[in-house]
């Protein structure tokens, strides 16, 4: 046991999350309802698993049948694997050149998005003496990875790749909750006539893939085929969905609660200044409470004099510039407020709650990247 390891059962935590096994494992089985029997669902721990925690999110997964579990990097691939993991692990961003021999001593699948990289698999799976699995990504219009060749040229790579079984074909979405565009509608056109012509070719991978979270939610059928993909739904969130978007089919809920500890309780006079720049000017006596956590810790700079924390059950406002490892609220309205007290950044206390998605808001970003945004120095609690 390090030193850490002895702090840790000595003290409560300056600002720490607590993560609900159940709630993960709830929102696992809603996703597998909606789709049903016929449609693997294949979880997305990348990032650490949206700042879960990859590896007993993954744990929690495996143990309530997951058969599949995608991460972005061989990195996170292999982090997994020595933590046990046995399921089948996707890497969907990487092959890069230093990486390709780790993903196949730890038996991770890559997804393949060039057909110069599906020759390369090729030549290091001749080299290793196997034949290595690999799923290849069409880029259907999204614009980012994935291959953009012709249909015959496609079955041309995959045909001449002898040591290779392309097991499955999949696309991304670029706009998939925007029901004002037809780009998803295009997208998913243009992967069914790549999989017709690869098809007419003798190309026939037994899976196909396109849905993260969005086209599960909103039921969009036609692009469930045999997978499915969903990240921010397995930790509770789904996006609103833009124009005429049929009504949400899945009910999935937060997994996670921030919370962080006051660090001091003070008075200050009317007219004084909080913080850095004197960006707040208190327009009557205050009472502050200055929470031991900051933009290192993942609270966004933008909720500078605009973003709340929850005090024993009531708002209580952020006031001043949030700072490095400090931010000050506003606790003149809940003065029982004492040093050593947890508030809730993200989360629910009573009815009242803050989730990712209202601080992205107030933020002026997306609820992914407040949830990424949460550092690691941040202690992670299951519950
Ligand atoms: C991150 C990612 C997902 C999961 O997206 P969510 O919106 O979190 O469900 C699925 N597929 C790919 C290729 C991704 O990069």
């Amino acid at each position: 046991m390090g030193q850490s390891a002895k702090l840790d059962s000595m003290m409560p935590y300056r600002s720490w999350v607590e993560v609900s096994r159940a709630q993960i494992g709830a929102n696992f089985e809603a996703i597998r309802q909606l789709v049903g029997a016929d449609v693997e669902v294949m979880p997305v721990v990348k990032a650490d698993a949206y700042r879960h925690g990859a590896v007993e999110v993954s744990r929690v997964l495996e143990e309530r049948g997951a058969r599949w579990l995608a991460v972005s990097n061989t990195e996170e691939g292999v982090a997994l694997r020595d933590a046990g993991t046995r399921t089948r692990i996707l890497v969907m961003a990487d092959f890069l050149p230093f990486t390709r021999e780790a993903l196949l001593a730890y038996n991770l699948t890559p997804v393949i998005h060039s057909l110069a990289d599906l020759a390369e698999l090729d030549r290091l799976a001749a080299q290793r003496n196997q034949r290595a699995l690999c799923h290849l990504k069409i880029d259907t219009g999204m614009g980012r990875l994935g291959v953009r060749a012709d249909t015959a040229a496609i079955a041309e790579a995959i045909l001449a790749a002898k040591n290779v079984e392309v097991e499955a074909l999949m696309t991304h979405f670029a706009s998939a909750a925007n029901y004002q565009t037809s780009q998803t509608d295009d997208q998913i056109a243009l992967f069914e006539k790549t999989v017709a012509g690869l098809a007419a070719a003798g190309v026939e991978p037994n899976l196909l893939h396109l849905s993260s979270t969005i086209p599960v939610a909103y039921r969009r059928k036609r692009s469930w085929r045999g997978m499915v993909r969903p990240g921010h739904a397995i930790y509770g969130y789904v996006s609103p969905a833009r124009g005429h978007a049929p009504a949400r089919a899945l009910a999935v809920k937060p997994a996670l609660t921030w919370r962080a500890s006051v660090l001091s309780v003070k008075d200050l006079p009317a007219g004084s200044l909080i913080g850095y720049g004197g960006m707040f000017r208190a327009p009557q006596p205050i009472r502050l409470a200055i929470l031991a956590a900051g933009y290192a810790d993942g609270i966004p700079h933008r909720l500078s004099n605009r973003g709340s924390v929850i005090v024993n059950g009531k708002l209580a406002p952020i006031v001043g510039a949030v700072s490095m490892d400090l931010t000050s609220i506003d606790v003149t309205g809940s003065p029982e407020t004492k040093v050593g007290d947890a508030v809730t950044l993200l989360g629910t206390e009573g009815d009242v709650s803050i989730d990712a998605q209202e601080i992205a808001k107030l933020a002026g970003t997306i609820s992914y990247s407040v949830l990424c945004g949460i550092h690691a120095r941040v202690k992670r609690i299951y519950v």
